[in-house]
């Protein structure tokens, strides 16, 4: 049995005492065993990080930036066998684990710009002989909670502009795949970041708990659902740390009258069916508004849907591989169930379904369930998994409406060829990102990455400049040189600049 260890600085870690499965989702096999750590082994990884991380801050941006050039150069020298090995733990196929590692790999882009970024302001002459100018510094020990979704561009998001900053990073990946994470670490120190500056611990909530309560750890970066999002950010900020903790999601796709319904439906399947629906940027929700328009989107979209093909993550034919687990495949098929026992009317049905040679695998089969609406359990609460709800809008203000007032609000997007519904949309809506006519708005790593509502609690969204916010604070210095003549007085008042 292969065993996945935690990846400390130093060499090897503790022995461990607890092990959790890592499974081939694809043969339902488990195929490696992965260490599960706890508070000590924690805090080997937070003394080594302290040792490390003063000389690190101290090193100049430029050189922190090439740092970042080199393990963007070994990703991507690396990134057909990191990709396998991330298809083989998550089942997504390989040409979208590329994608999974790639779209990371643009925020370690970003990172390689640091020394920009990291420019501080500058007032000259705000007083008589008074400058004033702010830098940004390192908080010093960053954490990264991360799921399992993505593998290798969630990890990146926050450790790609953590360590640019001058924090060390500790990583504590999903323990259902954490194989690529650990690769990753290794690549760092491999590009030359000193060790200590980047370590991977697993674990599950025995070490995400140590996580939120060491008083060495002064920022925590999650993503997960959203439950556990909440508890990580109260936890985290109880603690007194600056905690950003990214959620669930539930993202709407308004087809108004007027949209190209070829282009709909390619996008739609991809988006909904993409990486077996288990992305929080995914589209579970199409709303199809007015008269007509959900019969003239079936026509061509439940063809399309029947012709999907699900296969096994190296399966290069494959559209789709299975979901994570067992328990994942069975929660998806019950809330099928569920969604056609609360009066949804299943137009594809992917329950029970059976990959041939691969009767073990976690395959669910792609399905569409129409007359879904607000008020069911189904449509409130994340399925995570290749199924598409049909919730019919009458209109334009109808449709609107759904995602505004959805628990979650993770990402939309409006599909039309009306520019002015288009803008009205994306300004009304109350959800953080929108797409027009782009089916997964995920923003380039140069904006920023962040939900609304349930699907992000917080204030600081993830990677560009908003990134280096949180990995950062400012400081600001007031700084008076006096020319020699005589000074005034006494200052009793607070000093103004009048
Ligand atoms: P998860 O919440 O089960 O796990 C996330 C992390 O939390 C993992 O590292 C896990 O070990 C840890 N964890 C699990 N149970 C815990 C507990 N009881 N206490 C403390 N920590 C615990 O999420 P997942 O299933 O790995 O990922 C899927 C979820 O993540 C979906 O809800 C998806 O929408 C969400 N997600 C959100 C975003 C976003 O940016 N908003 C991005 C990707 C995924």
């Amino acid at each position: 049995m292969r065993m996945i260890d935690h990846f400390l600085a130093g060499g090897a870690a503790p022995a461990s005492t607890r092990f959790s499965n890592v499974f081939n989702p694809s043969t339902g096999e488990v195929q490696a065993q992965v260490a599960l750590g706890d508070a000590a082994l924690l805090d080997l990884a937070v003394q080594k990080a302290l040792e490390v991380q003063p000389k690190w801050a101290a090193t100049n941006p430029q050189r922190r930036a090439r740092v970042m050039f080199e393990f963007k150069r070994l990703v991507e020298a690396n990134m057909q066998e990191l990709a396998e090995l991330l298809a083989l733990e998550h089942g997504k196929v390989v040409a979208d684990a590329k994608g999974d590692i790639q779209r990371g790999l643009e925020v370690v882009e970003f990172a390689c710009g640091i020394p920009h970024a990291l420019k501080g302001e500058y007032t000259y002459g705000a007083g008589p002989g008074i400058d004033v100018y702010s830098m940004r510094q390192p908080i010093g020990i960053g954490a990264g909670i991360t799921p399992f979704n993505f593998p290798g561009m969630i990890p990146m998001w926050m450790f790609g502009v953590a360590i640019a900053c001058g924090n060390a990073f500790i990583l504590k990946p999903s323990e259902r795949d954490p194989s690529v994470p650990v690769r990753l670490c290794e690549l760092m120190l491999e590009a030359g970041a000193p060790e200590g500056v980047l370590q991977c611990v697993h674990g599950d909530k025995e070490m995400v708990d140590a996580i939120l309560d060491h008083p060495a750890i002064g920022a925590i970066s999650f993503v997960g659902s959203s439950d556990i999002a909440n508890y990580v950010y109260q936890r985290g900020a109880q603690n007194g740390k600056r905690v950003q903790a990214m959620g669930g999601a539930k993202n709407h796709g308004i087809v108004m009258p007027d949209a190209d319904i070829d282009r709909v439906v390619a996008d739609l399947s991809g988006a909904a069916f993409g990486s077996a629906g288990e992305r929080c940027m995914a589209l579970p929700v199409v709303v199809p508004v007015g008269e007509g328009t959900a019969e003239r989107l079936f026509e061509k979209l439940i063809p399309e849907i029947e012709s999907l093909q699900v296969g096994i993550s190296h399966d290069p034919a494959a559209h789709y591989g299975p979901v994570v687990t067992a328990e994942h495949k069975a929660r998806v098929e019950s809330w099928i169930d569920t969604c056609e026992a609360e009066g949804g009317k299943i137009l594809v049905d992917g329950r029970g379904f059976v990959l041939q040679g691969h009767e073990k695998g976690f395959f669910v089969g792609p399905t569409l369930i129409d007359h879904v609406t607000p008020e069911m359990s189904s449509y409130h609460n994340e399925i995570f998994g290749p199924v598409l709800q049909v919730v019919r809008a009458p209109d334009f203000e109808t449709a609107l409406e759904l995602p505004s007032k959805h628990q979650y609000g993770n990402g939309v997007a409006i599909f039309t060829r009306n520019g002015h519904a288009a803008r009205e949309f994306a300004a009304r809506v109350n959800v953080g990102m929108v797409g027009i006519n782009v089916p997964i708005p995920v923003p380039v790593a140069y904006h920023t990455f962040g939900g609304w509502k349930r699907s992000a609690f917080g204030d600081t969204n993830q990677h560009g400049m908003e990134g280096v916010k949180f990995w950062t604070k400012v400081k600001t210095v007031t700084a008076r040189w006096p020319d020699g003549s005589p000074e005034g007085g006494n200052a009793f008042i607070i000093p103004t600049m009048g």
